[in-house]
């Protein structure tokens, strides 16, 4: 349905993956995927129009790592003419987002704590998911709802359950001995 594009910056997150150019090529490859751009970085609103022009259809920025600009950052993201996501890491409450929500075209909930791939599932996962959804409803607003690590076809349904629109699958998929297996029974939720 997308590819999600992990970019980490060995200082908001102490691995470092990849930057604009990787996903410039990644779109030329394959122009008509929808990016939704992960910026697991410390000055996202620094480099959010560099991920626009290299392909970006959504930029995701952590609350983390502009706790004292979260206004400024979506304005800026805005901007660059993508939708705007706000994630949140499993020590942030989610009611952190809750100011936001009318802005926001997606709210991203860790599954793990962002920086590497292959990390276990975090089990409260679900009822903070379930705690953005009711806001949303309460709000009535239609903000979507995404999840991000440790998604399998276990986990994954738990999420769908609690109110995500959307699921992000690394490992399970790409280590799968039938990954289309996998995303048949996510689909299938
Ligand atoms: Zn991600």
């Amino acid at each position: 349905d997308m590819v999600h594009f992990d970019v980490m910056d060995g200082h908001f997150v102490p691995n470092i993956t990849y930057g604009a150019p990787v996903l410039k090529c990644l779109k030329k490859a394959v122009p008509e995927a929808f990016y939704d751009v992960h910026l697991m970085i410390s000055d996202p609103a620094r480099y959010a129009q560099d991920f626009a022009t290299a392909g970006a259809n959504l930029i995701n920025f952590h609350i983390e790592a502009v706790p004292n600009h979260v206004g400024q950052t979506i304005a800026a993201v805005r901007e660059t003419g993508c939708l705007v996501g706000l994630t949140i890491s499993p020590s942030t409450p989610p009611q952190a987002v809750f100011p936001y929500l009318d802005e926001l075209d997606l709210v991203l909930v860790m599954g793990v704590e962002p920086g590497f791939g292959g990390q276990k599932f975090i089990p409260t996962t679900p009822t903070r998911i379930a705690a953005i959804c009711a806001e949303r409803t309460r709000r009535g607003c239609d903000t979507l709802i995404e999840v991000d690590g440790g998604i399998n076809t276990e986990t994954g349904p738990l999420c769908i359950a609690a109110g995500a629109d959307w699921l992000v699958a690394g490992s399970s998929l790409f280590h799968a001995m039938d990954p289309a297996a996998v995303v048949n029974v996510l689909h299938s939720k």
